[in-house]
């Protein structure tokens, strides 16, 4: 009997003693930062698990070797102006956003800067129309952007670009809902040059264009009659730069 009396005083003893400690810090912690701080500190530790949306809120750096990359490009393209292609990503993503959040591609069809893109955000637009998603990209602000690789190989070469941006933004499929919620995010955008257009391998699907009227692929880059429902494509000026992927990435 005085055993068991014993260690429940023990233990009695020792949450005691425990919840004195926890006081003494919450006290020490809240005389040193104030009072607050210390509503800032437990904010954050409460939003500490949601690991994904303190992700948001951090800028993102590009990561790039333009310096290095820059004067290789310029040998073999002299009148190469990054400033040029940089405009071209901004200009090409938000109209990429655009057709997104509208769920068409109607503004675009005949834009030749997104000729290669077109093909994939059909796709895309299909599957959330399918899934009744919207998605809404606001007040687009682009930070900065650097070079971050170039090959130069059969009969094509390519520059991949890094972009730093932000973006309000709003998606609603079921597994991540996201209202309005800012976002700090960064994409890697690809652009081709075709210069020899005999030497580009056939299987590259990459460079295929699709047919404006019937979205049947034209393999050719020349232009042409559709295979499929015989509408004459006119020829597109490959000698230029073109967007041919992008890919949200932190
Ligand atoms: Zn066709």
């Amino acid at each position: 009997m005085n055993f068991i009396i014993a260690f429940l005083g023990a233990c009695l003893g020792l949450i005691v003693a425990v919840i004195v400690i926890i006081v003494v810090i919450y006290l020490k912690v809240t005389k040193s930062v104030g009072k607050n701080g210390m509503r800032e500190i437990i904010k954050t530790v409460k939003n500490a698990n949601n690991y994904e949306l303190e992700e948001y809120t951090r800028l993102k750096e590009v990561s790039g070797i333009t310096k290095l990359i820059e004067p290789v490009i310029i040998t073999d393209f002299t009148d190469f102006n990054k400033e040029l292609l940089y405009s071209k990503v901004e200009n090409n993503l938000i109209k990429i956003f655009n057709s997104i959040e509208d769920k068409t591609i109607a503004n675009i069809q005949n834009d030749n800067d997104l000729i290669y893109i077109i093909p994939s955000l059909k796709e895309k637009i299909y599957d959330l129309k399918n899934n009744k998603v919207n998605i809404k990209y606001d007040e687009v602000k682009f930070h900065s952007h650097a070079i971050k690789n170039y090959l130069k190989e059969k009969g094509k070469a390519t520059i991949t670009i890094s972009s730093s941006l932000e973006y309000y933004f709003s998606d609603d499929s079921k597994d991540k809902k996201f209202e309005g919620i800012k976002k700090q995010t960064r994409y890697t955008i690809e652009f081709a040059y075709v210069y020899d257009e005999t030497k580009v391998e056939n299987s590259e699907n990459v460079l295929a264009i699709s047919c404006p009227n019937c979205g049947a692929p034209l393999g050719k880059l020349g232009g042409g009659n559709c295979t499929y429902c015989g509408t004459y494509v006119e020829p597109i000026n490959l000698k230029g730069w073109y967007m041919i992927s992008y890919k949200e990435d932190y």
